[in-house]
């Protein structure tokens, strides 16, 4: 699989629409523009083999809309295998909105926005990711009913990173004792980048069990809060990757590990929220093999999320949202033991299974 990006001016000249390298067989996308409320969204719905497409709208400044475009072909192709490998019947989708939420989120092109995914007529669910929040599901609720992630006041299962946080903390912890042979993280030194509404979640998690905690984000009032909340270090060198540490937990954005990281990171395990960790797959996903260094794949332990709102679809409680969680710790675990029997990289094995899946159910009805 390719995941390289193109530059803009490649883009324009050789490559016709669906010769954009993020492409992976995408069902549908969709432009969506307004002018009175400033909206410039692109809805990407990957697969819909095992159900509705469900993934979180993004919204970041992005550079450019060539930017923009491959973050939510990327982005919606890693919700269709994320929903596969956690068993739900979901496919993949998602959505992303040009511009800083702090300058142009208003009620008003929130609510114009859920009207671009209500005329997809629930082929698309959206819930929250980067740059939004609780309260703007709500404001989409207002014109569709395809969104979760919505209040708990309002019948929804309210903010859903809390329980992204603990299934990265269980897939964390099942890393460890693929890597270590014990899954206890106290006394490990653990790198947590980005400490947003999962990330802090985490820090909370892996610090109350004892370990060493080192915080790093751009954000510098965050760091100030999540350090003083709970006692933990603040990173303040330059090269965070080449730390001395033993798992790094990419919580910001994606591809973190990379040409120029990989060679410098020193930790025996990566494990964290971030979707689309490595730049690219077989690359990167190889390199990391080589190097000894066990990577617990992202769409598999940031699952948490999903189930969450999926909840919402289903109709299902907390004990079983609770459940479904802790069941990344087993999965991963088999990922990581299926990986190494058969050589290969514990992203390819845990792709393998999620296609499976999606093949068989497609055959199924065929
Ligand atoms: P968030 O916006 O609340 O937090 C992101 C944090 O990363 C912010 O504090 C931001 O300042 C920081 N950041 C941004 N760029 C950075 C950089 N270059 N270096 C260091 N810090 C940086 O987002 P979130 O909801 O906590 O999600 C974090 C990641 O997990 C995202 O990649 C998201 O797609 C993924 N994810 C989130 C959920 C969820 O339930 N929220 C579910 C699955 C995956």
């Amino acid at each position: 699989m390719i995941t390289e990006v193109l530059t803009a001016n490649q883009l324009k000249k050789e490559a016709p629409v669906f010769g954009q390298l993020s492409f992976d067989n995408h069902e549908q996308v969709v432009f969506c523009q307004d002018k009175d409320t400033g909206l410039k969204a692109i809805i990407g719905v990957h697969n819909t083999i095992l159900g509705p497409a469900l993934g979180g709208t993004r919204m970041y400044d992005y550079k450019t809309e060539w930017d923009a475009l491959n973050d939510v072909l990327r982005l919606s192709r890693g919700m269709t295998y994320k929903a596969a490998i956690t068993g739900l019947n979901l496919g993949g989708g998602k959505a992303v909105i040009i511009g800083d939420p702090k300058k142009i989120k208003t009620p008003e092109l929130m609510k114009r926005f859920g009207e671009f995914v209500h005329t997809l007529g629930g082929k698309y669910y959206t819930a929250e990711d980067v740059g939004m929040e609780t309260s703007d599901m709500d404001t989409v609720r207002q014109v569709t009913p395809y969104v979760t992630g919505i209040s708990e006041s309002k019948g929804g299962a309210g903010n859903p990173s809390p329980v992204t946080a603990y299934g990265v903390f269980m897939g964390m912890k099942a890393a460890a004792k693929f890597a270590y042979g014990n899954d206890a993280l106290a006394g490990k030194r653990i790198l947590v980048e980005g400490i947003g509404h999962v990330g802090e979640e985490l820090v909370r998690l892996a610090s109350e069990e004892g370990a060493s905690v080192l915080i790093s984000d751009i954000n510098q009032e965050r760091l100030s809060e999540v350090s003083n909340t709970y006692g933990v270090e603040i990173y303040r060198g330059d090269s965070l990757y080449a730390e001395t540490a033993d798992i790094y937990a990419p919580c910001a954005l994606g591809a973190t590990v990379n040409d120029e990281t990989i060679h410098k990171l020193k930790v025996k395990v990566i494990a964290g929220a971030a979707n689309n960790q490595l730049a690219n797959e077989n690359i990167h996903g190889t390199l990391l093999q080589k190097k000894g260094i066990v990577y617990a794949p992202d769409f598999l332990i940031n699952a948490g999320g999903i189930i969450n709102v999926y909840a919402e679809i289903e109709g299902y409680g907390r004990d079983q949202i609770k459940t479904k969680t802790e069941n990344i710790y087993n999965t991963t675990l088999d990922i990581l033991n299926k990986a190494k029997a058969t050589n290969i990289t514990a992203n390819a094995a845990a792709l393998s299974i999620a296609e499976d899946r999606i093949a068989t159910r497609k055959n199924s009805t065929l």
